[in-house]
């Protein structure tokens, strides 16, 4: 195969969120654009976010709240946020053709809900400015200076520009093209790049029955994960209450997995204490255990009937039993009630516990070797960094992809 120089103005490594949007804001502004995407189609990732339905940004108003979800990168995104933020995003999509809806936790989506028609519109708009579109080309190799990028190599031709922007996201779902190439470049480039840390953190908690029993652990219990109140994954084994709500091995090995299904929507779960028994089972063991105290107050003897510490902090959850009541007295219906709440103790997820709040993310370049203001690399004069690239944690709730909108605008306006 005859390898041809090919030169640009700007070229982009990776055609995900923030690549499309760099590429038409350089393009808008009569920059001679290329995108090069290993993948034969743009935006895969952006196609499975959100479930599907691409939680698009979120429509926190205050810039203070929206920036502290952040954590400590939250110093370095005033000014990109000052020249793109969440407003900026629901307009450049509407102006699309793309109208955005709000829903719960102030999570803003397409209105069709389909996170395709996002790729859709970013792809179009790059036809219509006429940026060049090498797919299925791989990007292997970048020759540099110490300071500067003469050329790029790919798979099929040589690429040449004033500038790059390296948008190839981060490591996770490898299978949409992210793999993690953009962290070897840029430490080929002589950036300090932190490596993700693998998702095994603790779960933040928002009910407070969970917080009440903080130190105290339960040996057997099965955990059961909901998104949106549809079954994901259920577990068995050991877990340990805290002060913001669950750990323990169980839970740590759990993590990964509900971090995707964070960004996919709203994430509860059940408890169930007695997983080795099964409704006729349990209802034979309270039965014992009642005929045994048919005199006493059923108050009195709840704390027989859950784990060991934790009867003052659950006894919230039986709602429409009675303590008061003697056991001899407690319906067949009411039974039913009380074995259906030990079996599913239902509480909500949060977000992951990290190093600071609620992580869903974290790895890449280091921040204080980017000029934030304009995404333009401190050592390599002609490169420009966006979107996953960026050591930046963030939870879920739209706030990753408002990243990329923003990183990618101010990328795509100063290469
Ligand atoms: C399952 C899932 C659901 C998500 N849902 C949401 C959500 O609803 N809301 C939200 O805010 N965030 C969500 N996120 C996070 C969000 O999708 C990412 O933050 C975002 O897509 C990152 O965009 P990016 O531009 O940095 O990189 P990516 O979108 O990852 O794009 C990088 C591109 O670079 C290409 N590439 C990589 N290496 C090379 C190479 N060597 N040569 C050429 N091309 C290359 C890849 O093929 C890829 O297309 C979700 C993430 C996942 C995994």
């Amino acid at each position: 195969m005859i390898q041809k120089d090919k030169k640009f103005d700007v070229v982009i490594i990776g055609g995900g969120a923030s690549g499309m949007m760099a590429a038409i804001v350089a393009a808008r502004q009569g920059r001679k654009v290329c995108i090069i995407e290993k993948n034969k189609k743009l935006g895969e990732k952006l196609k499975i976010s959100g479930g599907g339905r691409c939680n698009i940004t979120n429509n926190e108003d205050d810039m203070q709240i929206f920036l502290s979800k952040y954590g400590k990168a939250k110093d370095f995104l005033h000014s990109p946020f000052s020249q793109f933020n969440k407003n900026d995003t629901f307009k450049f999509f509407e102006d699309l053709g793309l109208p955005l809806v709000v829903q719960a936790r102030k999570r803003a989506f397409p209105k069709s809900e389909k996170a395709v028609d996002v790729s859709n519109t970013l792809e179009k708009e790059l036809k219509k400015l006429n940026v060049d579109l090498a797919l299925g080309v791989k990007v292997r190799n970048i020759v540099h200076t110490e300071s500067k990028i003469k050329k790029i190599e790919t798979t099929k031709d040589n690429y040449f520009a004033d500038s790059y922007i390296i948008a190839t996201g981060g490591l996770s779902h490898p299978e949409t093209g992210s793999t993690g190439d953009g962290f070897n470049f840029l430490k080929d480039l002589g950036h300090k790049v932190k490596d993700p840390t693998p998702t095994i953190v603790p779960l933040a908690v928002a009910d407070n029955w969970v917080k009440e029993l903080a130190g105290i652990s339960v040996d057997l219990m099965k955990i059961t994960f909901y998104l949106d109140d549809k079954k994901s994954f259920a577990k068995k084994g050991k877990i340990l209450f805290t002060h913001f709500g669950l750990s323990g091995p169980l839970i740590l090995n759990s993590s990964a997995q509900v971090q995707e299904l964070l960004y996919d929507g709203i994430v509860t779960a059940k408890i169930d204490l007695y997983p080795d028994h099964d409704i006729a089972m349990l209802d034979k063991k309270i039965l014992k255990i009642f005929d045994g105290n048919k005199n006493k107050n059923f108050g009195n003897i709840f704390k027989l009937i859950v784990p060991d510490g934790t009867h003052k902090s659950l006894d919230s959850l039986f709602q429409g039993i009675d303590f008061e009541t003697k056991v001899h007295s407690i319906s067949k219906e009411d039974r039913r009630k009380i074995i259906d709440t030990l079996k599913a103790l239902p509480l909500e997820i949060e977000g992951l516990m990290g190093f600071e709040r609620a992580v869903v993310a974290d790895g890449g370049v280091d921040l204080r070797e980017i000029d934030m203001k304009t995404m333009n690399s401190k050592m390599i004069k002609n490169l420009f960094v966006t979107g996953d690239l960026l050591d930046i944690n963030r939870p879920s709730g739209g706030y990753s992809l408002q990243l990329c909108w923003t990183s990618g605008y101010v990328a795509g306006k100063n290469a």
